[in-house]
């Protein structure tokens, strides 16, 4: 697939990505690809070189919440990978809520990619107007109320209660923080770079971006072509592959074609995939719930899951789901404690998901964030290709795997409250 900003001859990776956590980065590839890159999202740092000839990789860590040095150092290592790929520009990826301790990680991570790409000035705009977060005179908004009101005050691990974005990344920032806000972006490319000179010249290194619309974002994308650090959520990202001369195409998202057996595992318990599931049963679809009080009283799930679902594989998708409703959860949570009945819950699914794939399963949803993190390690997948969208943020990927054939697997991870009703019928429409 010869691209004519990357000659086949020496594969050059147009755009390093670094993102903080493995849905983010999912969500993050999805917007590239439909603006027309061909994206691969490894997950971790990679051991080797890349073996795909494409425009971009998104390098997932899970550095959110992790001690800033911490993340720092996995950032610097991330970016050393990227770096001897040849990556032309770098961005680095966070929550479009900006979730962030007083400490960081935001803040210290972008002072140390700017370090070590000797960069005198970026961005940070977690603006993300399809999902409604938007950056409005450096305030964030999450739909129609601010980032504080919004719920994410109360988060348990990143409580959000100051608005202003200049104001909390500075907190975080040996650099000065500035602002270009909307009067400028709203002009156009030419006026943001020249904000840009402006607050370089009053000493800011670093300048929250107004973005309300997807427009805004695409008139900040030429603005943003020389700077070799982008940091922002996954909406920056829509006006980027413009600049190094890729428009959408189906091309970028083309996977190998699909084959083999199909099957949805879910280990989310939010509301979205509750409807999901329902809606699967209601079809007449082959289901099965999976009860962690059986697992945690030592019974062999796993097993017994795929030992119902083998005969059943040949006729169309199954579903193994240990998805529940909010009281249902509780209780278990109550008897077991939460974080044992996540990690053992997530376990059995991880188990159940590489067992259905050994047994011919080649086009797999996993539902749950957690759950999709505990699945891609049970598998052993190290990278994915980005595919198709199915809805927004969750697309589908083809990833090499030990338990399937060399020509590997379609996979789909759908993070909780994404997707519609019907998503697990859907999904496998959509690689026809
Ligand atoms: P989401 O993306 O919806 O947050 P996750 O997979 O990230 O989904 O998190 C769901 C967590 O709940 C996982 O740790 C999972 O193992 C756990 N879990 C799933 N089903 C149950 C259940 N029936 N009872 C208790 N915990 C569960």
């Amino acid at each position: 697939m010869a691209n004519p900003s990357t000659p086949s001859a020496q594969p050059r990776l147009l755009l390093g990505c670094i993102a903080d956590d493995f849905t983010g980065a999912t969500d993050l590839a999805n917007n590239l690809v439909r603006a027309g890159m061909r994206v691969v999202q490894a997950i971790g740092v990679p051991d080797g070189p890349l073996g795909a000839d494409v425009d971009a990789v998104v390098v997932a860590l899970k550095s959110r919440t992790i001690a800033p040095a911490e993340a720092v150092a996995q950032s610097l290592d991330a970016l050393r990978w990227l770096q001897a790929q040849g990556a032309q520009q770098v961005y680095f990826k966070y929550c479009s809520t900006f979730d962030s301790t007083p400490q960081g990680n935001i803040g210290p991570v972008t002072e140390a990619l700017m370090d070590a790409l000797q960069c005198d000035f970026t961005i940070a705009t977690p603006a993300f107007p399809d999902n409604k977060r938007t950056v409005f005179k450096g305030y964030l908004f999450a739909g129609d109320v601010l980032l504080n009101e919004s719920g994410m005050q109360n988060h348990p691990l990143t409580p959000m209660t100051d608005p202003n974005l200049v104001r909390v990344l500075q907190a975080q920032c040996q650099r000065k923080v500035g602002l270009i806000d909307h009067a400028v972006v709203a002009r156009g490319a030419q006026a943001i770079e020249e904000r840009i000179a402006q607050l370089k010249a009053e000493g800011v290194s670093i300048a929250v971006v107004d973005a309300v619309s997807n427009d805004d974002l695409l008139r900040m994308g030429p603005a943003l072509a020389k700077l070799p650090l982008l940091t922002a959520g996954s909406g920056v990202a829509i006006g980027l592959p413009a600049n190094f001369g890729l428009a959408p195409s189906s091309q970028a998202s083309a996977l190998p074609p699909a084959g083999g057996k199909q099957a949805v595992v879910s280990g989310s318990c939010s509301l979205a995939t509750n409807r999901q599931v329902q809606d699967f049963v209601q079809r007449g679809g082959a289901a099965m719930a999976i009860d962690p009080l059986r697992i945690a009283q030592g019974a062999d799930v796993a097993a017994e899951v795929l030992s119902w679902a083998t005969p059943l594989l040949d006729k169309g998708p199954v579903l193994v789901y240990s998805t529940a409703e909010a009281g249902a959860v509780k209780s278990v949570q109550g008897q077991l404690g939460a974080e044992q009945a996540g990690a053992m819950v997530e376990r059995t699914v991880a188990a159940i998901a590489r067992g259905l794939v050994e047994r011919g399963v080649h086009q797999l949803v996993v539902a749950g964030g957690e759950t999709s993190g505990a699945c891609v390690q049970a598998l052993g997948i190290a990278q994915m290709q980005i595919g198709p969208q199915i809805d927004p943020g969750v697309p589908w990927c083809h990833a090499r795997s030990d338990a399937a054939p060399a020509s590997g697997l379609h996979i789909a991870l759908k993070s909780g409250n994404f997707g519609s009703d019907d998503f697990f019928t859907k999904a496998f429409l959509v690689l026809g």
